[in-house]
């Protein structure tokens, strides 16, 4: 399963980062256009993180709206899909300018005693 990878990806990133502390608390940023589903990305997370740093910790899902600029005409709107056509011009050559990736914005990790 694609989100099973990335939430392992996440994890290991957030491993490595936290360097031995227990983490609390994680925020992802989710692009509405990257194909990732933010549900199916928390039922993992849950199911990966018991006996690891982060057991227990709370994941935060933030979604970023799709958002394209016209290469034509240089005006910009928001994307729904990964591809569309300029409202201004009728162009097809739109670029993604937000909304495609997935971005790990914080982390909280409990401080040491
Ligand atoms: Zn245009």
């Amino acid at each position: 399963m694609h989100e099973l990878s990335i939430t392992q990806t996440i994890i290991d990133a957030v491993v490595d980062a936290a360097q031995g502390a227990a983490v609390r608390r994680i925020t992802l940023e989710i692009g509405e256009l990257s194909a990732i589903l933010p549900d199916s990305i928390q039922f993992c997370f849950e199911a990966c993180i018991p006996n690891t740093l982060l057991a227990g910790a709370d994941l935060d899902i933030l979604t970023v709206p799709g958002r394209g600029r016209c290469r034509n005409c240089g005006h910009e709107m928001p994307l729904e899909v990964p591809y569309g056509i300029c409202d201004q011009c009728d162009s097809l050559a739109i670029d993604i300018i937000a909304g495609q990736g997935l971005v790990i914005l914080s982390m909280e990790t409990v401080p040491c005693a």
